[in-house]
């Protein structure tokens, strides 16, 4: 059975804010049948980049990326906001529409050389997945691809990530 993506994204308007269209992606988790779909499609992705670990940026990241990294039998490192992680980080800040943010990994997640697929639910400016990735290579790791359930095309996050491979389910 084939699934399509888009009947399990709500589109709520003006949230969180007026004028942004929020794609929620609850419905999809909720769903085994098109959870698995997507985890599947995801995974045969990370499988044929040879990808040995997956990060993922708080919080939908890791509802991403964590049942990717169990069907491949890999490790799964979160990027987390301040104050989350218990032991030695390292951080990257990034710019928001509205002032700055920052995410950290801790110091020993990622070892160096290793083959790493960075995922997220979302890529709307590319400021999330951008830091991510500069994260995992500040770390030694080798990002070999990034994958996400849906890409907002307008707004040209791609044009941030330019340099690495891109899979997505969904394009609006
Ligand atoms: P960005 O850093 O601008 O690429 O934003 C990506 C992050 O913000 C992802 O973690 C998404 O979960 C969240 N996000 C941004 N815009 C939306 C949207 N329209 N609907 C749902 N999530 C969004």
């Amino acid at each position: 059975m084939t699934i399509n993506y888009r009947d399990f994204i709500a589109d709520v308007p003006d949230f969180p804010e007026k004028g942004v269209i929020f794609r929620d992606i609850s419905p999809l988790m909720e769903n085994g049948a098109a959870y698995s779909a997507a985890t599947n499609d995801i995974a045969t992705y990370a499988a044929n980049k040879g990808v040995e670990m997956i990060c993922g940026p708080e919080a939908r990241g890791f509802i991403v990326g964590c049942p990717v990294a169990y069907k491949l039998g890999v490790g799964f490192a979160p990027a987390r906001k301040k104050g989350k992680l218990p032991r030695e980080t390292i951080s990257v800040s990034y710019d928001l529409e509205y002032g700055q943010a920052a995410l950290y990994m801790h110091k020993d997640a990622v070892k160096p050389g290793q083959r790493v697929l960075v995922v997220d639910d979302l890529m709307a400016t590319g400021g999330t997945i951008a830091a991510t990735i500069k994260l995992v290579e500040k770390l030694g790791g080798i990002v070999v691809g990034t994958a996400f359930l849906i890409e907002l095309k307008d707004l040209h996050g791609r044009d941030k990530i330019k340099n690495y491979d891109m899979f997505t389910l969904m394009q609006y």
